[in-house]
């Protein structure tokens, strides 16, 4: 969605702004250039006392000046100086100021020195003495490898800090909010009618603008005005787009900023920039502030201790707590926030007060996914004949991202035949490519592998069409897809409430694929292990979370809040650990033998549906009719609903993938 994002306003850039980061470069600039020419000069050459004496001696020298009570500058007659360039090693002496210059120790030793000298010699040497402040090119030299040091420090600050909006630049608005500002102008601005569905959500959320635009009627009946709201659902079901959309339809200016913009190398930026975020708010009020993703900054505190960087996280929280305290209800900036993971948010960030208000902003039912079609639709050529009602029955689970992604790609299949419009096949490609990843036709695999796979997923087939409280199968095919050698499509049915019964079939249903390959070839393979993985995890789940278990009983150590961290340490004793153990494997055997007991009570039709995946790869329900009849309980009405709302299982990577893996 990125690029449909408002445009933000930016300050047109000038040609050169005069800003401390340009005068800056331009030093550096300055410092190398003079560096360089001071370089390129004939320059004074290096020399000693013993040598200077010679000169002494041949009576070369004209006059020294120490400068600084340190350095001596050895001044040689034009003769002399003529006389040195002769030789190649002085070619380059300076012929004007001096020509020689070397350290004194002590300004009385030299004097020393050269006194006897004089004498010795006969040549007198006037000394003159000076104090100077170095040449400006030395000085910068000098400074330079400060300089460029200072340079690279504020290059990587300006690129670590660029991320965010525009408007701040460089180390010095480190601690700035770069909140995005949306223009309500723009032409291509989201508005209400992009986002389909999410109907109680879009009236919750434009009441809160409302309490911005007229106050006043809340506040004369005695009402306070809501500070924030929590955008909270699964990801891709439009929170941000929502959000996008109340930018655009409020008619109230809107600041835009994600949880990791507070997040920062620097200890202290987050806060600080929370701190700008809500100043620029109130100098903008009535206003909102949307904090997307808020669980990057509002993650419960005091979790991870030690942790580097949980300080400042905490004191960005900490902040954002002050902040939304600190403004009278009526002041007139209201938050809006978004995340999917409501669960680890700090309980002091949730409690009324503050985000007064959750929002929730679900997965679409059937009736909006169809109108999310509708709003993905609107610029692909589609059949006219396409039934959108078909789609939407076909994509269960599916969020609105899932869905825009099953528009674009359907788009690229039907581009890729060279069609000219978009049909219902192109949309079944697409949906089985993003559920199962690409076809994998080619992919290689020998008779006896196929025919393994093929009682392997018949064995799946049977199992859950035979148990009476497992998910109904509609499709099943034996087509290498994504990791999947094979896959099988069930129709979970839409319940809030799993009984145990049901979580039994279902693992039976899930290891009847071993079962099988176990009954009719007597030995296992590789190909099980998701299956296994799965019903594990479930067994698992049944006697440490929801109290299944016989010897346990009704315990569970299902932790809601996130809070504790159980990676380090279990919340029960070893011999706990050992029932619950115990339990799950007990579990395990029993839909084990439950898996068992129906495949060798059907092995006939097993085997028919088996062979009949070898001939044709794919199966649907019909076929299963054909072989095992109706299910006992399902009838009409279920069969009728089947088609709507398959919900693949993959399954099945091999073990050359395990190993990549
Ligand atoms: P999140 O809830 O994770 O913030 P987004 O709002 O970013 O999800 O949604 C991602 C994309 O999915 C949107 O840009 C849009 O294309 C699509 N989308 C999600 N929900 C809807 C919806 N209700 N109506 C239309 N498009 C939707
Ligand atoms: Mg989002
Ligand atoms: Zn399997």
């Amino acid at each position: 969605m990125s690029q449909n994002r408002n445009t933000q306003k930016r300050k047109p850039r000038r040609g050169l702004p005069f800003n401390p980061f340009n005068v800056m470069w331009f030093i550096i600039a300055a410092v190398i250039i003079g560096w360089w020419l001071v370089g390129d000069t004939n320059s004074p050459s290096e020399s000693s006392w013993n040598e200077v004496e010679q000169m002494v001696e041949k009576g070369q020298v004209e006059k020294i000046v120490v400068v600084n009570r340190d350095v001596a500058r050895v001044y040689l007659t034009p003769q002399a100086i003529e006389e040195y360039r002769t030789q190649s090693e002085y070619a380059t002496l300076p012929d004007h100021d001096w020509q020689f210059q070397f350290n004194i120790g002590s300004v009385d030793s030299f004097r020393e020195d050269l006194k006897s000298a004089e004498t010795e010699y006969g040549h007198a040497v006037p000394v003159s003495y000076a104090n100077e402040g170095g040449g400006w090119g030395d000085a910068l030299i000098s400074f330079l490898p400060w300089l460029v040091f200072i340079g690279i420090w504020i290059f990587m600050m300006r690129s670590m800090s660029g991320g965010g909006g525009g408007g701040g630049q460089g180390v010095f608005n480190v601690g700035k909010a770069k909140a995005q500002v949306f223009d309500k102008n723009n032409a291509n601005r989201i508005t209400f009618k992009d986002v389909a569905g999410l109907e109680e959500a879009k009236v919750e959320i434009m009441e809160i603008v409302d309490f911005l635009r007229t106050p006043q009627k809340y506040r004369d009946l005695g009402g306070k005005i809501p500070k924030g709201a929590l955008l909270v659902g699964p990801p891709g079901t439009g929170k941000t787009l929502l959000a996008k959309a109340v930018a655009g339809e409020a008619n109230v200016p809107f600041l835009s900023m994600s949880g990791s913009d507070f997040v920062e190398m620097f200890v202290g930026v987050g806060a600080s920039r929370v701190r700008d975020l809500f100043q620029q708010a109130k100098e903008k009020a009535p206003c909102i502030v949307f904090i997307d993703e808020i669980d990057a900054i509002g993650r419960a505190r005091g979790k991870n201790a030690g942790v580097s960087g949980t300080d400042a996280r905490e004191n960005t929280l900490n902040q954002l707590l002050t902040e939304m305290d600190g403004f009278a209800s009526n002041a007139g900036v209201i938050v809006l926030a978004a995340t999917n993971r409501v669960d680890i948010l700090d309980k002091a960030l949730t409690r009324a007060g503050r985000f007064d208000r959750q929002i929730e902003v679900g997965r679409p039912d059937v009736v909006e996914r169809r109108q999310i079609f509708d709003v993905h639709l609107r610029n692909i050529k589609t059949d006219s004949d396409l039934d959108r009602e078909f789609l939407a029955k076909q994509t269960p689970g599916f969020s609105g991202a899932d869905i825009a992604n099953v528009c674009n790609e359907t788009a690229l299949i039907a581009a890729r035949h060279d069609k000219k419009t978009v049909g219902k096949d192109d949309f079944m490609a697409a949906v089985d490519r993003i559920i199962g990843g690409l076809e994998k036709r080619n992919k290689i695999i020998t008779p006896e592998e196929k025919r393994k796979i093929a009682f392997h997923e018949a064995g799946h087939a049977t199992v859950s069409w035979l148990l009476e409280e497992a998910s109904p199968l509609i499709k099943v095919t034996i087509i290498p897809r994504g990791k999947a050698l094979g896959a099988a499509w069930y129709l979970p049915e839409e319940r809030q409430l799993t009984t145990r019964a049901q979580m039994m079939d279902e693992m039976a249903s899930l290891l009847g694929g071993r079962v099988s390959e176990a009954l009719n070839f007597g030995e296992v393979s590789t190909g099980a292990l998701n299956d296994l993985e799965r019903a594990t995890k479930m067994a698992y789940s049944m006697v440490a979370y929801y109290g299944m278990g016989s010897q346990t009983g009704n315990i569970s150590f299902y932790d809601s809040t996130g809070q504790s961290d159980f990676a380090m340490t279990k919340p029960y004793s070893e011999r706990t650990a050992e029932k619950i153990d115990a339990e799950a494997k007990a579990l395990l055997e029993q839909a084990y033998a439950m898996a068992e007991k129906v495949l060798t009570e059907n092995n006939e039709g097993l085997t028919r549906l088996a062979e009949r995946l070898l001939e044709k790869e794919v199966v649907f329900t019909d076929d299963l009719v054909d072989i095992f009849g109706k299910r006992k309980k399902d009838i009409a009405k279920e069969l009728a609903e089947a088609a709507q709302n398959a919900e693949p299982t993959m399954e099945e990577p091999t073990a050359d993938e395990v190993a990549e893996a």
